[in-house]
């Protein structure tokens, strides 16, 4: 960086607040460099977020604009364009490459402003896409990149293999919950204070709302997730000492009185950007070095964050603008009002019912209720993936357009076709029933299809594999359970009975 640059301003998005985005030693500005932050109202015009991830970002960009003091010109503006017209005019700006195509591309369009490298991924965009092109296939799997990762960036490995001698360790991390627990009895993950700046912003969301200017889903209860870095760091501390050692046997389990079990509810914080993802993964490594926690947790929390979270990153940027609109299975239906309302009492559906609620009153799930009961019902019921990966954005605290179009699209909704997965995931009732606690006070019984007692996962399975058979039964994967189709001698009757669900 030149002498001329110290000075020139450099722009930090909302979701680049933690310090690896301001550090000179790695490709960040200069030291002396000004900072500029743009809160643009109409991020929040053009979708109806949940208030819940409105208070968090709004909140994690005024705490660090407040940490930041005089260093950061905070400038609040109807939109991107006018905040930066009016902080820095048509003078020079850099960026550190932001997270989405749309933002992208409206920085790249801007002859003053200079896109930075990406920060807050262990993989460059460069690294990924000679082990991509290097695939020569269009069909990715997160299981080759993920163990790619690991050798390359040094993680959790003896020798050149894996520790403990295996790479996949899903086998030990798929238990279902303990039998007759209602909840794990791990400690209770970190939880935040408010401050003033939250009194600040909900009372804007409040006048804001008032004013008719935004509307919003979900409710604003006390701030669950962290919006400084001292927080972000606090709930990372309390995650790998107290929380971890049980991550791994429990990672896919649900129970309706326990809802973040041994998650670590870090999504947030590290989309954010007030945490690094290499800070992450090495302190889970180091917790397994030392004995504290057990091989399964520690690779499963390392696969969740060196293998999902940067594949689906790259996924987003390898598979271009145009991947959200793949729509292979052709779903086209919308999703109900009740639905994007989150009315949890609108359906009978137990196990349904608790997730809608916990989105509503949290804006967070795990990833079981989020593939294996809300995309699980949105794919099995057709609805458009499009509308669907637009409900998850707005309805989830950690909701961003990277990370939600390749899990909605490729993962949740097989739109895709395969790209990125080697099934859909969907299931019947007796997934969630062994893996839950849902289905013994639920008014359906998982085992039936057919009937008023019938499960609308085990129905909602059949009818997608009945209307997408031709497609299916050419997948190894898929065609002993499209087969299945077969010895259902009521298929007709549930075909009928599935076209006039409401719930
Ligand atoms: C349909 C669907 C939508 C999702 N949408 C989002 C989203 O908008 N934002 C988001 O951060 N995650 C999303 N995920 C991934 C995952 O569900 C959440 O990251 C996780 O539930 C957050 O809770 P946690 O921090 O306790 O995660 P943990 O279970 O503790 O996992 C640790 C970390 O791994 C990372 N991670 C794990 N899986 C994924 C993944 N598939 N994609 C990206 N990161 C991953 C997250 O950073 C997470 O904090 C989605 C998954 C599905 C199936
Ligand atoms: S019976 Fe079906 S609808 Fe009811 S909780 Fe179980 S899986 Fe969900």
């Amino acid at each position: 960086m030149t002498e001329e640059e110290s000075g020139t301003p450099h722009w930090l998005f909302g979701d680049q607040l933690g310090p690896h985005f301001v550090d000179p030693a790695r490709g960040g500005p200069h030291r002396d460099a000004p900072l500029l932050m743009i809160e643009a109202r109409s991020v929040l015009r053009r979708r109806r977020f949940h208030r819940a991830k409105a208070h968090l970002v709004l909140s994690a960009m005024r705490h660090r604009a407040a940490e930041l003091g005089d260093r950061v010109r905070y400038v609040k503006a109807d939109t991107y364009r006018q905040g930066l017209r009016e902080a820095v005019g048509e003078g020079r700006v850099t960026v550190h490459h932001p997270t989405s195509h749309a933002a992208h591309a409206f920085v790249r369009s801007l002859p003053s402003v200079r896109v930075l490298p990406a920060r807050g991924f262990l993989v460059t965009h460069d690294e990924f896409r000679t082990w991509a092109d290097d695939r020569g296939t269009k069909h990715l799997r997160q299981e080759d990149f993920y163990r790619w990762v690991r050798g390359t960036h040094d993680l959790l490995m003896e020798g050149d293999g894996p520790a403990g001698g295996r790479w996949n360790l899903d086998h030990d991390n798929r238990q279902p919950p303990p039998r007759g627990s209602s909840d794990l009895g791990v400690p209770a993950p970190y939880h935040p204070r408010e401050s003033e700046i939250d009194d600040e912003v909900r009372s804007d969301l409040d006048r804001w709302s008032r004013d008719g200017d935004v509307e919003f889903v979900g409710e604003d209860a006390p701030r669950r997730f962290p919006a400084t870095r001292r927080e972000a760091l606090a709930g990372l501390r309390r995650f790998v000492e107290h929380r971890l050692a049980t991550f791994g046997a429990y990672e896919d389990a649900m129970l309706a009185g326990d809802t973040t079990m041994s998650h670590s509810l870090l999504s947030s914080s590290l989309n954010l950007g007030l945490l690094d993802p290499a800070e992450c993964v090495e302190r889970a490594e180091a917790r397994w070095r030392s004995g504290d926690v057990p091989l399964n947790s520690a690779e499963g929390f390392v696969r969740q964050i060196a293998g999902w979270r940067e594949f689906v990153w790259h996924v987003y940027w390898y598979f271009g603008t145009r991947y959200r609109e793949s729509n292979t299975l052709r779903h086209h239906e919308p999703l109900p009002g009740w639905f994007t309302e989150l009315s949890s009492d609108a359906t009978g559906a137990n196990c349904l019912s608790h997730v809608l609620d916990q989105v509503r009153t949290t804006g967070w799930t795990h990833h079981i209720p989020r593939l294996m009961v809300l995309g699980s019902l949105a794919l099995q019921r057709g609805w458009d993936p499009r509308a669907v990966t637009d409900w998850f954005h707005r309805s989830f605290v950690d909701g961003y357009d990277w990370v939600m179009v390749p899990n909605v699209v490729g993962m949740s909704q097989y739109a895709d076709g395969g790209r990125m997965t080697t099934k859909p995931y969907t299931s019947g009732g007796a997934y969630i029933d062994r893996m839950s606690d849902f289905c013994g006070s639920c008014r359906y019984k998982p085992s039936v299809r057919v009937g008023d007692d019938a499960c609308p996962f085990t129905a909602g399975y059949w009818n997608l594999l009945h209307r997408h058979r031709d497609r299916f039964e050419h997948n190894a994967r898929m065609v002993r359970a499209v087969r299945g189709l077969d010895r259902l001698t009521d298929l007709d009757e549930l075909l009928e009975q599935e076209r006039h669900r409401q719930d």
